[in-house]
């Protein structure tokens, strides 16, 4: 059996939760972490594929895989996730020399396919595994940091968003039972954890599955963030993604009074104009939207509201372009993810006529990042001055101080003498658009 792993992963939170399940996976099976694809026996990618530029950047990264084979092919080559998934048996056309792969929703069949790819020389390549959707959430984690977890309370999505290729390789949205999320968030609490993120495609549609199959006593989103809030132990609840249809009173008066729900909402607008938004399907107008986030900076003191913009969908008009950048005006982002359009193969919008050109796209996103940097800055200026409750995650990027993040999720830089895990008070001194500087 092979005695060392390198695992490179991409993508999402989802995604890198996923990857703390193949660690675990592959550490019941007997093997070794190594830091580097040469120095491993087994080398796993676990991939994105939301982008075009996600697909890209794995393929130099398989570039090595495929040397590092020609070398030994003893060396056993595994590709999980999303890019696998949505190319099923052309993966192996495009990429010959991996013995096999899997996605998102089979993760538990990881050690089927190791054996399968390293059985003697000769037999065939193990291809790619898939039996039907099983829920990954109840798996092992092997957690990066002792006192931070993520916890998946939802898999897949049914929004079909005309752009998005995450409902075909996650597949159907789905909730974990209550008394399974509840359990792992009270083990998490009694192995010392206390920070949690909870993870779904649409955190705020929990339960609505569950409830129609039967479940009358499943609680909403905001009944399950009431419920881990008072799990002891507990001190930070994250979650992520909200999805602005379906964020409800509710939920806000949730993330206003419940103590341990932090103040930090990831509310994806995706673009600013009622037509765009029709054609990407999201449900809701602009207005729509902009109600939502008075409500919630009405409702929660210091509330921070992060985003995700798309420039350049299909049709998008210099004249649609600018009533995104007028609602991002409006709602003044505390710190937005912008992307470039990227179509992709069977979904909706890859079809649509009037593509915008690469250049108008760019230029759009350029347009995008400037503004939305200018509110991050004004959003972190406003810190100045004021403490900030700081969880301390480790050594800062050049190791001479240490970092950690407030409770409306900004990175600061801490001068002090802290210990990771701590939550600690910090003096704000200084700004940028990404991160803050202070004092503990
Ligand atoms: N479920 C989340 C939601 O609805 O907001 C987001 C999930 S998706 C993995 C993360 C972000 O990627 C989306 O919010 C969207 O902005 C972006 N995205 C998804 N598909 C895209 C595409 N084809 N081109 C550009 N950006 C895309
Ligand atoms: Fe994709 Fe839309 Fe589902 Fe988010 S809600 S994962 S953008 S289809």
């Amino acid at each position: 059996m092979p005695a060392r792993y390198y695992l490179r992963s991409f993508g999402c939170q989802m995604n890198a939760h996923d990857a703390e399940r193949i660690r675990a996976l592959l550490e019941a099976e007997g093997l070794e972490r190594a830091d580097a694809p040469e120095a491993a026996d087994v080398l796993v990618y676990n991939t994105c594929t939301v982008r075009k530029s996600a697909d890209d950047r794995l393929a130099g990264h398989l570039g090595t895989a495929a040397r590092l084979k020609r070398e030994d092919p003893g060396r056993v080559v595994l590709v999980t996730g999303c890019l696998p998934q949505a190319e099923q048996q052309d993966f192996f056309t495009r990429y010959p020399f991996v013995d096999g792969a899997l996605g998102p929703q089979n993760l538990h069949r990881l050690p089927d396919l190791l054996a399968a790819a390293v059985e003697p020389a000769g037999t065939a390549p193990a291809g790619f595994f898939e039996d039907g959707a099983r829920f990954s959430g109840d798996l092992a984690a092997r957690r990066a940091r002792p006192f931070q977890a993520w916890v998946q309370v939802m898999s897949g999505c049914t929004n079909f968003c005309s752009y998005c290729i995450v409902p075909y390789v996650r597949g159907p949205e789905r909730s974990r039972a209550l008394d399974d999320v509840v359990a792992e968030v009270e083990g998490l609490a009694a192995a010392g954890v206390r920070e949690i993120t909870l993870l779904g495609q649409n955190v705020n549609a929990y339960g609505l599955d569950l409830r129609r199959g039967g479940d009358g006593g499943a609680p909403s989103f905001a009944g399950l963030l009431e419920r881990l809030d008072a799990v002891r132990g507990i001190d930070r609840i994250r979650f992520m993604t909200s999805h602005p249809r379906d964020l409800g009173d509710d939920l806000v008066a949730a993330v206003a009074k419940l103590p341990s729900v932090c103040e930090h909402v990831h509310l994806p607008a995706q673009a600013g104009s009622d037509r765009v938004l029709a054609a990407m399907r999201r449900g809701y107008t602009a207005c729509a939207y902009l109600e939502r986030v008075r409500a919630l900076r009405d409702a929660v003191p210091d509330v921070s509201i992060t985003t995700d913009l798309i420039a350049g969908f299909p049709g998008e008009t210099e004249a649609e372009f600018a009533a995104t950048l007028d609602l991002v005006r409006e709602a003044a982002f505390d710190a937005a993810y912008t992307f470039v359009f990227s179509p992709r193969s069977g979904t909706a919008a890859a079809e649509l006529p009037d593509q915008v050109t690469a250049e108008v796209r760019r230029e759009r996103v350029e347009r995008l990042i400037d503004l939305t940097q200018q509110q991050a800055l004004a959003s972190h200026g406003a810190w100045l001055g004021r403490r900030a409750e700081v969880l301390v995650e480790g050594k800062s990027r050049d190791g001479r101080l240490h970092r950690g993040r407030t409770r409306q999720n900004v990175t600061v830089n801490i001068s002090g003498a802290v210990e990771p895990g701590a939550i600690v008070a910090v003096e704000i001194t200084a700004a940028t658009s990404t991160t803050l500087r202070g004092t503990v």
